[in-house]
C-alpha cells in the first residue's frame, strides 16, 4: 500500500515538475516576445530611414536598396523644378552601381526610336560614396536628366555652352567636357558654389535654363 502511494507522489510530482517547466517556458517565451515587440517600436521612432523600400518624394518614384534619410532627400529634391522632376522614371538609393562601381551617381536615359512618349531617366545613386555629400550628387544627375529630358545633351552639345565650358571648366579634370561640365553646374548652381568660383558665365546660362521651366 505505501509503495502505491509513494509511486502514485512520484506520479503526481512528476506531472507538477512538468507544469512548473512549461510555465516557466511560456513565461521566457512572453517576456522575449514583448521585448522583440518593444525594440521594434523604439527602433522605429529613433530610424530617420524609411521603413519602405519604395516612397514617392514630389512625385518622383524612389527606391531605396540602402538606407536614406528622406527628410533630406526631400528637402534636395524641393529645390528642382517640379515639371524636370516629372521627367525622372526612378531614382534608385543603392550601395553599388555596378557597371561602374568607382561612380557616385549615374543616369541612365534611353530613348526608344521614333517615340519620345516612351523616354525612360533613371537615377542611380551610390549610398555608400554619398555619406556627406548626397546633395550634390542627385544634383549632379539631375543635370544630366536636364540636359537629356528633351533630345540627348540638349544644352550641353550647343556652341554656348561648349564655349563656356572650354573657358570655365577646362581645368576640372572630370568636370572638363561639355555634358560632365553642365550636370555640375546644375549641382554647384543649387549648392552656391558658382558663383563662389567665379563661373558667372556657367551660373547666367544655368539661371535662365532653369528659370524658364519653372
Ligand atoms: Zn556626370
Amino acid at each position: 500500500m505505501s509503495e502505491k502511494i509513494f509511486k502514485l507522489n512520484e506520479k503526481i510530482e512528476k506531472i507538477f515538475t512538468f507544469k512548473r517547466t512549461l510555465c516557466v517556458m511560456l513565461i521566457c517565451i512572453s517576456i522575449n516576445w514583448i521585448c522583440s515587440f518593444a525594440d521594434k517600436l523604439i527602433s522605429f521612432e529613433d530610424k530617420p530611414y524609411p521603413e519602405e523600400q519604395y516612397v514617392e518624394i514630389n512625385g518622383v518614384p524612389v527606391y531605396f536598396e540602402e538606407e536614406y534619410p528622406v527628410e533630406k532627400l526631400t528637402y534636395i529634391l524641393s529645390k528642382v523644378p517640379n515639371s524636370l522632376l516629372k521627367t525622372i522614371s526612378s531614382l534608385n538609393i543603392v550601395n553599388r552601381i555596378d557597371s561602374d562601381p568607382t561612380a557616385n551617381g549615374l543616369t541612365d536615359f534611353r530613348y526608344l526610336p521614333f517615340n519620345k512618349a516612351n523616354q525612360k531617366i533613371d537615377i542611380y545613386i551610390d549610398s555608400n560614396r554619398n555619406k556627406i555629400g548626397m546633395g550634390n550628387t542627385v544634383h549632379h544627375e539631375i543635370g544630366h536628366v536636364l540636359d537629356s529630358s528633351e533630345e540627348a545633351y540638349r544644352y550641353s552639345s550647343s556652341p554656348e555652352w561648349k564655349y563656356i565650358s572650354k573657358s570655365e571648366w577646362s581645368n576640372d579634370g572630370y568636370y572638363s567636357s561639355p555634358s560632365e561640365s553642365f550636370a555640375e553646374a546644375v549641382s554647384r548652381y543649387y549648392s552656391g558654389e558658382l558663383l563662389e568660383e567665379n563661373k558667372t558665365q556657367s551660373y547666367q546660362y544655368i539661371d535662365l535654363i532653369l528659370k524658364n521651366i519653372k
